[in-house]
């Protein structure tokens, strides 16, 4: 599997919203909905919770939506209690694994040495790593937001071999703009930050950190999708409350798909 910033990555991640049902019918209708689309120029994925993860690998075709997990433990096997192996969640057809979304920092004490040891473990069991990477409001008060991105990359990614750059996409979070009380950032403002997010990346990985597709989310709606998808740093959208009705995020990916083509169109010709 390789990916690269040629194509348009657009996802959802369920949160603790949608039980084995929910799922279920949310997947068959979005495979439905979206079936036309040519997935050379379009991923389209979806991150269930644990407990729907089988069921939903029963009836997504990954040909056409990637499954995702929203976390994992490093280890392979052992005594811990509460935790999932990478082996498990390979064995039931998982892709991509999401690490360090902020309310996993937040809530249950992640920080960026725990997803380190995540990251080098999916890499090496051949999943597709969704880093997640975020300022707090206060970060962005304090003006330290590049500071604290650029710990959160160095961090999480230390040790990853270039070879394995092409499982990983980046989702940049600002957590003052994620769920109900957020604000989304402006598009000017992401793709500001995407482009602070890359060339640290190239500095890291000078051969093939450009290569490396940085995702935007964080309250992207219907309404907002077009302008953050027009910015030229801005690979794909990572969409929590507006993609948890299949229909709104057929829509949503209608409706940027179009404008990442002409995008991506000058920018090839550039
Ligand atoms: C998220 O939590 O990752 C997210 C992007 O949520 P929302 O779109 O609902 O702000």
């Amino acid at each position: 599997m390789s990916f690269a910033r040629n194509k348009l990555y657009i996802g959802t991640n369920f949160k603790m919203y949608k039980n084995i049902t929910e799922t279920e019918q949310y997947l068959q209708a979005l495979a439905i909905k979206t079936t036309d689309l040519a997935r050379e120029e379009v991923c389209v994925f979806a991150i269930p919770s644990y407990t729907a993860l089988h069921a939903a690998s029963l009836v997504v075709d990954p040909e056409q939506i990637l499954l995702g997990a929203q976390n994992v433990f490093w280890e392979d096997a052992g005594p811990f209690t509460g935790e999932v192996s990478p082996l498990m969640l390979k064995e039931i057809g998982v892709k991509i694994v999401e690490l360090g979304h902020s309310e996993r920092r937040q809530y249950f004490g992640e920080n960026d040495f725990r997803i380190n040891k995540k990251v080098l473990s999916c890499l090496a069991h051949g999943f597709i790593v969704l880093l997640c990477v975020g300022e707090t409001e206060e970060d962005k008060q304090l003006k330290i937001t590049a500071e604290r991105l650029g710990l959160q990359l160095k961090i999480a990614l230390n040790g990853v071999q270039d070879k394995r750059l092409s499982q990983l996409w980046i989702a940049y979070e600002p957590v003052w703009a994620i769920g109900e009380q957020g604000t989304p950032a402006s598009p000017e403002y992401a793709n500001t930050i995407h482009k602070i997010l890359r060339n640290t990346l190239v500095t890291m990985f000078p051969e093939r950190g450009a290569g490396i597709p940085i995702l935007y989310g964080g309250s992207v709606n219907k309404e907002n999708a077009v302008e953050l998808i027009k910015q030229p740093e801005i690979d794909g959208l990572f969409i929590g409350r507006a993609a948890w009705d299949a229909s709104r995020f057929n829509e949503i990916i209608r409706a940027v798909l179009p404008i990442w083509r002409s995008k991506t169109s000058k920018l090839l010709s550039v």
